[in-house]
Formats: structure tokens, sequence, C-alpha cells
């Protein structure tokens, strides 16, 4: 089976997921069509970080399917280093390398993992910087940034693996309320040049701007979806209603 840009670069499907005997995902099925922007939003505890993380084979699944590009994430035949390079992910806590410049740090894994050609990487590396708006902080070490600087500089890394589709969780949600904007610009950045992103976010504002589809997730299922404007102004489940009210 051949993946073709008309049909879902990401499918889930009926996705149920358990730690232990808590079922934590109990059916859940969305795609994502290749350039869009899905955010996930919801109350703490209800799976998102859970579901991401089963796209790239983080987390295991017990029933249901998951592909991306077309291919079966679950499938144990399948290579998690090719996966992981196809699906880049930025997480709440950034965890560069302290003894690494931002440089080194975007360069790391296309080195080491790809054993790709030092001086190409580099070219690539410091494209990379200067797309997060880093330019000039090349051989500043993690210490020596902020936190928006730092996530910037962690989204880089991901790039350098030259993926297809980018997820995000949380990544705002640690940094100091004057750096979120930088790395929301970021994001946009690259959304805007067609980049497929998974988000979860609690920023309501964002997500209403970029999204091309907003999921609302409660206690392990998928309560409502819409695309952004008619997800925000008539939200139709009485859970979706009680969350907005709270956070917006
Ligand atoms: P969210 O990201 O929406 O806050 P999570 O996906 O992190 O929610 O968590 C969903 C549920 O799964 C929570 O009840 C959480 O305690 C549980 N959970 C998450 N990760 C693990 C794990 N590794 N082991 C056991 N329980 C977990
Ligand atoms: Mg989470």
């Amino acid at each position: 089976m051949t993946w073709t840009p008309d049909k879902p670069i990401i499918s889930i499907k009926d996705v149920r997921k358990s730690f232990g005997a808590v079922e934590v995902l109990k059916g859940v099925s969305l795609d994502v069509m290749k350039g869009e922007v899905i955010c996930i939003i919801g109350p703490s505890g209800s799976g998102k970080s859970t579901l991401i993380r089963c796209i790239n084979a983080l987390n295991d699944i017990q029933s249901g399917s998951i592909t991306v590009e077309g291919q079966e994430v679950h499938d144990p035949k399948l290579d998690k280093l090719e996966l992981r390079k196809k699906v880049g992910m930025v997480f709440q806590q950034y965890n560069l390398f302290p003894h690494k410049t931002a440089l080194q740090n975007v360069m790391m894994a296309p080195v080491k993992v790809l054993r790709q050609p030092k001086a190409e990487v580099e070219a690539r590396a410091r494209a990379l910087l200067r797309k997060v708006r880093l330019e000039g902080k090349e051989n500043s070490y993690p210490g020596e940034l902020s936190g928006g600087q730092q996530q910037r500089v962690a989204i880089a890394r991901s790039l350098a693996m030259n993926p297809d589709v980018m997820l995000f969780d949380e990544v705002t949600a640690a940094l100091d309320p004057e750096t979120v904007k930088e790395v929301l610009v970021t994001i946009r950045d690259l959304a805007a040049e067609g980049m497929t992103c998974v988000l979860v976010t609690h920023e309501m504002g964002f997500a209403r701007e970029i999204a091309d589809h907003v999921y609302f997730t409660d206690r392990g299922v998928i309560v409502e979806h819409a695309p952004p404007r008619e997800f925000f102004e008539h939200p139709k489940d009485p859970r979706t209603r009680a969350f907005l009210s709270q956070v917006l």
C-alpha cells in the first residue's frame, strides 16, 4: 500500500491505550492531512500527551491503528528510527545538552545518529537556527539562553532530522510569559511553510488562530472537534463549554 498526499498523513483509528488496568485512551480516532495543523485541547489527565506519544511509538497501544504516511506505527517490524526521522517531537521540557552550544545541539542527531557529513549538517543547522530566529546564538550554551530561546533550539534540533510531521506537546507551558510568543511565532512560521503539525496546547488564542481543526479530549475520548471558529464560538458538548468557560 503506497501512501499519496490525498490520504491522511496521520490516521488514528479507534485507539485504546491502558497503563496497567487504567484505560487512558478509550477509542480515539483522528485524521490529519498533509500540511494541516490540528490542536488538541482538554483538561489535564485527559490523555493528550499519551495520544501524541502513541503517534511516534513512544507509547504502545492495546488496539486500533495509527498510520503515518500509510505505515502502521505499531507494527513490530517498523524501524523506529525511520519513524522518528519522519515524525519530529518537541516537549514541554526541552532537555538540551547543557555542555553543547545551540549549534552543536542541533547538529548532534544528524551527525551521530544519521551519520551525515558534518559540513553539510552544520550548514543546515545554521539555516535552521536562522529559521527559528536565533541567528547570532549559534555559539551560546543553553544556560545562556532564555527558556523561549532554548525551546526554539529544541524545535530546530527536531527539524534537523527533516521530519514530515511535527508533534508539539505543550511546548510553551513551562516558559515565562514574555518568551511564549516567540515560540508560538516559530510554530506559526513552520505551519505557514506547510509543515504538518499536531499541537497539544493551552494557548487558546493561538489554537484559534493557527489550527485547521481543534479537538477537545476529556477522560480518554474525543468529545468533539471542529474548525476553530465553530469550535470556539459554538461548542456543542457541555463538557467543552465548561472547559472553555474556565480557560477563556
Ligand atoms: P494529559 O497530557 O492530557 O494531561 P496524559 O496523557 O499525560 O494526560 O495522562 C493521561 C492519564 O494517563 C493520566 O491519568 C496519567 O496519570 C496516566 N499516565 C500517563 N502516563 C503514564 C504512565 N507512563 N504510567 C501510568 N500512567 C500514566
Ligand atoms: Mg500532557
